[in-house]
């Protein structure tokens, strides 16, 4: 990283970060529901060098972002002013200004191994790296909460995507052999021991390589849907619907909104039971949980697709667990929970399952829960 970026810059970085990727073992589309997830961050990772400027100028590199050096002037960030990938740091150095932090301009440059657009958070391991690095450097003194909040900040305002929090929170503040237990209303986390090869079990995820175009706008229209939903029944989030009021929340409702209810609300439940699971340490009872999540993603939210089932259908013919998608839908990845003598041969099942069915082949790699952000150097 230093080398490459004395290359580009043509000057020492001061220091550099690495932020992670994550998938999340249960609680999909609960956060802007001020509901409950339980991510863990993955190996996979984006490094960041950075030096402090001092002509407010920031400018931006990556080694996976096809174009020239992006020049910006820090005071003139305005939400729109950058369309490219740059908008995600850029959006960090923005929602820091505007929270009154007095902050600077910077060169940095980027390299990551977190696949983009993969459903493994790429985005917001690039906007944790920024902020951890600004919080360093500027001597902010915030916590990495706060530092995720920043980060979520700079993708719904200045980078335009209207994303919950988990996946900033997962890449900020977990820790390396646990889980990340949420609870985004109360803005609580706790820590929960989660190591799969321990108990002779495998976390595989298989990133499909399909996103499906719908999934932008798709995302919104949910959100709003859940909102919507919430306010019919007089509550503040569908949070506040137990598992036991969904008849009568049913006849409340239009048509259309009831099975967005209903995956919220059983969704908060299998994070509160996955939970209880792995505090007692029985992590091969998490597989009838991810499957069933599965199920409500597919039938309820509506957000998988042909290859995300196929992918799960397929793993559980081959003695999987339990399966899911995992992210925002629409493709991206699934996780798998394996035996560890079972892992090869599912893997070529599922290979060979692309291969008939004529899809690209899948990427595949096991994964055992990382450390959250933080300065290497
Ligand atoms: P995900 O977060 O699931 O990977 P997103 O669509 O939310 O998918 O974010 C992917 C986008 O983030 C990329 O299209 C790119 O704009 C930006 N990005 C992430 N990592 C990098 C990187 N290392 N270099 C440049 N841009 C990146
Ligand atoms: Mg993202």
């Amino acid at each position: 990283m230093k080398e490459a970026f004395r290359r580009i810059f043509g000057a020492d970085p001061d220091g550099v970060w690495a932020a992670p990727g994550r998938v999340n073992l249960i609680g999909e589309h609960t956060d802007y529901n001020d509901g409950f997830a339980l991510p863990i961050a993955i190996p996979h990772t984006t490094l960041l060098a950075v030096r402090r400027r001092r002509d407010g100028r920031l400018r931006l590199h990556s080694a996976q972002g096809d174009g020239p050096l992006i020049d910006l002037d820090v005071a003139s960030l305005v939400p729109g002013v950058v369309t490219t990938w740059g908008a995600y740091p850029a959006g960090v150095v923005w929602a820091l200004r505007e929270a009154g932090h007095r902050i600077g301009g910077a060169d940095l440059h980027v390299d990551s191994t977190v696949p983009t657009g993969a459903g493994l958070s790429s985005s917001a391991a690039l906007e944790c790296a920024v902020a951890f690095a600004y919080n360093d450097l500027f001597e902010l003194g915030l916590s990495a909460p706060a530092l995720a909040l920043v980060a979520q900040r700079a993708e719904n305002g200045f980078a335009g995507v209207p994303c919950g929090v988990m996946d900033q929170m997962a890449s900020a503040c977990c820790t390396a052999g646990t889980a990340l237990h949420l609870d985004i209303r109360a803005a609580a986390h706790e820590h929960v021991p989660f190591a799969p090869e321990a108990q002779g079990l495998r976390l595989l995820v298989i990133d499909t390589r399909v996103k499906h175009d719908l999934g932008d706008g798709a995302y919104a229209a949910l959100r709003a849907g859940c909102e919507r939903a919430a306010r019919r029944l007089g509550l503040a989030a569908l949070r506040d619907l137990a598992p036991a009021e969904l008849p009568r929340a049913g006849r409340m409702l239009p048509a259309d909104l009831v099975p967005l209810v209903r995956h919220i609300v059983t969704e908060n439940a299998r994070v509160a039971e996955a939970v209880s699971h792995l505090r007692a340490g029985r992590i091969a009872a998490l597989g009838p949980i991810l499957t069933a999540g599965h199920a409500s993603l597919r039938d309820d939210y509506r957000i998988s697709c042909a290859e995300s089932d196929l992918v799960v259908d397929t793993a559980l013919d081959a003695g999987a667990l339990g399966a899911r998608m995992t992210g925002g839908g629409f493709g991206g990845s699934v996780i798998v929970l394996v035996e560890e003598d079972r892992a090869d041969a599912l893997a070529a099942a599922v290979t060979g399952a692309f291969r008939s069915a004529g899809y690209r082949a899948p990427h595949l790699f096991a994964v055992s829960p990382a450390p959250g952000a933080r300065r290497i150097e």
